[in-house]
């Protein structure tokens, strides 16, 4: 189908307007917190038992976190799963949990909006913030450290933060989780140690599964262009192309003239499909697609498992695995190995 980049871009942007009150959510903001159904333990932090009360923020790392810490902490995830963590601004019943938390386990490289804030006024304990992505990366090699891109722009000087989409990094976050929940709780260091290393055996079995299916994409299918910008570390990964992402750095929907530039590099690169975001439907990129006749898929997650809390694929593992079925088999693969995988948690019951 031939593309009239002017009209569409003028129409898309009309489009756009009425849609900015859906941006930065999909509109569900319940009480539920990621920690419910993810761990089977209590996570309101009222118990007075001498477990650790650890806060989280976004559902994928409390997944994380609940498998290392397993039945001898609680867990309380602050950032409802589907509401956008970037722009994310606390709420009072998240400054009660922080006053109660022992600690506060986050991603940090500028995800959580202004979190971190409200858990230096809150928590007990200062000093027992603790960043995940900071303590996993450093420096701005493009190989080995922290990736600037689209939406996160090395002018505005927040690196792109979804770094728990590669396994490898989410390996390395659970070994601080063991860590940090080792050192607040000597008593059960052995017990986080047998956990990591179960975890680590599901994460590494699920890297070379996703390894394995990858190559069942055709080579010239190998590239991604989403709406929201959170597969870069995994696409460095496997050795993937990002050629775009459409939403802007303000988390706002794209202008004109962003539009434009996109339209252009859709034709010049051939694009099978474009992937939207659950958490950011975008119904400029709906219509992007079906101009330029590339599929659209809009179901892939970064912050969210699919299912609902208390499912066993309502993980982060699960969140991958559902990720890949969609991802290959647009793009002409097939998700074979990955789905093996078995996602539910591993950690160990007394
Ligand atoms: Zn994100």
């Amino acid at each position: 189908m031939k593309l009239a980049p002017n009209r569409l871009v003028a129409a898309l942007f009309l489009l756009a307007l009425p849609l900015a009150a859906a941006c930065g959510g999909s509109g569900k903001s319940g009480s539920a917190t990621p920690g419910e159904g993810l761990s089977g333990t209590s996570s309101d932090f009222t118990a007075n038992d001498g477990k650790l009360k650890v806060a989280t923020t976004v559902a994928p790392l409390t997944s994380i976190v609940v498998n290392i810490g397993g039945d001898r902490i609680y867990v309380h995830g602050l950032i409802p799963a589907g509401v956008d963590s970037h722009t994310y601004e606390p709420r009072p019943s998240d400054a009660k949990i922080l006053a109660k938390a022992d600690l506060l386990i986050m991603n940090g490289a500028d995800l959580e909006g202004t979190t971190a804030e409200i858990a230096q006024a809150n928590l007990k304990d200062k000093s027992k913030i603790y960043k995940l992505a900071d303590n996993t990366l450093s420096g701005e090699d493009e190989k080995t450290g922290f990736l600037y891109d689209f939406s996160f722009p090395r002018a505005e000087g927040r690196p792109n933060p979804h770094l728990w989409m590669d396994p490898q990094y989410a390996l390395k976050y659970a070994d601080l989780v063991r860590q940090w929940l080792s050192a607040n709780d000597t008593a059960n260091a052995a017990y986080y140690q047998a956990n990591f290393n179960k975890y680590a055996a599901l994460l590494r079995q699920l890297d070379e599964a996703i390894r394995k299916d990858q190559e069942t994409v055709p080579p010239a299918n190998r590239k991604l262009l989403t709406y929201h910008d959170s597969w870069a570390y995994w696409a460095r990964r496997y050795g993937w192309q990002v050629i775009g992402a459409v939403q802007p750095s303000s988390f706002k929907e794209p202008s004109a003239k962003e539009l434009a530039d996109l339209i252009n590099q859709l034709k010049a690169e051939k694009v099978p499909a474009i992937f939207g975001s659950e958490v950011f439907p975008s119904k400029t990129l709906e219509a992007i697609a079906r101009e330029t006749g590339a599929k659209f898929e809009q179901q892939l997650r970064d912050d969210e498992p699919p299912g609902k809390p208390g499912d066993p694929g309502y993980t982060y593992a699960g969140m991958l695995v559902e990720d890949m079925k969609i991802m290959f088999s647009v793009l002409g693969g097939n998700a074979n190995e990955t789905a093996k995988v078995n996602p539910r948690n591993v950690f160990l019951t007394d």
